[in-house]
């Protein structure tokens, strides 16, 4: 095998790196190769060289919907934060894979572009909102969407049009075809400039009221049940405030687990196994996770 640091100089690469350095709730194990392309070409060579290689490929973008298991990712993982170019053309934004998805609503809003106002707090990367079809306040990626080029699994470089991301309630076709999104073009509309402002400050303040943002989590653990909503199916089963290790079910929002005391991903697992097995039982409702749960589990775990 020849060596990865010689095969790439320029490139950020990092061995045996603990994810937790990484992951919003400050949890997960460590990457074998933690790599930062900067750009398509370093991307696409870097999934060849893998492939000839035969090392596993686990794309992550700001780790904000993650729990890496504590026994962490064998292989390379390719974090796409340093890919983060945002352009804004007519009515149009196209940013990079591993751009702020905050960042970007930002550019919409200093073009007076209307319509991804909904996203001024979802902490994500781009390409992390492509795959989740991430939402918020009545508003979704599916709808903004024009276009995403991607990555195949077999090195090929694709434009899928917003019909072929296929979106559904925390799904893109991405997640089927294990592509990697390089990056999103969003189609707007032109609005007035310090109306978008004012929608993306009020939308920004009702999360702050709402959210536990002040402690490390990753964001809402589950996906909402159909007829049912999870706080409160958590909070009326009396486990809001419970505490596995150093995670807890929030005080403030039933549906994050927040990380109080130097939490492990197995504490965070343990304790969504914990809940979804009360509310299966007391309400006969599978919560389902809508945070991706990747990694091995340490090989102390049995
Ligand atoms: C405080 C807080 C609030 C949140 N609020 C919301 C909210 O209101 N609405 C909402 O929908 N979500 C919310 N989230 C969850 C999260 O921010 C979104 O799911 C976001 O879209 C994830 O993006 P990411 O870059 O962090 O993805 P990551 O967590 O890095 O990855 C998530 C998944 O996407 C895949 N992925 C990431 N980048 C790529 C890429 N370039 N190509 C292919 N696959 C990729 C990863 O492999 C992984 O499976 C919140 C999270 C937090 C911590």
């Amino acid at each position: 095998m020849e060596d990865i640091a010689t095969v790439f100089p320029a490139v950020k690469i990092l061995r045996n790196e603990p994810l937790a350095h990484y992951t919003y709730t400050k949890t997960g194990g460590p990457a074998d190769y933690l790599v930062f392309p900067t750009n398509v070409q370093e991307t696409k060579s870097l999934l060849a060289y893998a492939k000839q290689e035969d090392l596993a490929v686990t794309v992550v973008g700001n780790a904000s919907n993650l729990i890496v298991r504590d026994g962490g990712i064998r292989g390379l993982v390719m974090i796409l934060t340093e890919m983060n170019q945002i352009t804004s053309t007519g009515q149009t934004v196209t940013a990079e894979a591993g751009a702020s998805l905050i960042k970007t609503t930002q550019v919409a809003q200093s073009h007076s572009l209307s319509g991804l106002e909904f996203a001024a707090g979802i902490p994500g990367s781009v390409g992390g909102a492509l795959f989740m079809n991430a939402g918020a306040y009545g508003g979704e990626i599916s709808e903004v969407a024009l276009s995403a080029e991607v990555l195949t699994p077999e090195g090929e470089i694709r434009q899928l049009t917003n019909k072929e991301l296929d979106f559904g309630y925390r799904h893109s076709s991405i997640q089927d075809y294990h592509d990697i999104v390089l990056s999103a073009t969003f189609a707007l509309t032109i609005g007035d400039g310090a109306a978008i402002q004012a929608k993306m400050d009020d939308l920004n303040a009702r999360r702050a009221a709402k959210q536990p943002l002040d402690l490390p989590s990753c964001g809402s653990v589950f996906k909402r049940p159909v007829g049912h909503y999870t706080g409160q199916l958590i909070q009326e089963a009396g486990l809001q405030g419970l505490k596995w290790g150093g995670a807890q079910v929030s005080t403030k929002h039933a549906g994050f687990i927040v990380n109080i005391d130097h939490a492990t991903a197995t504490d965070y697992l343990d304790l969504i196994h914990h809940i979804q097995e009360v509310i299966l039982k007391e309400d006969n409702v599978h919560l389902e996770t809508e945070v991706r749960i990747i990694g091995e589990k340490p090989t102390t775990e049995k």
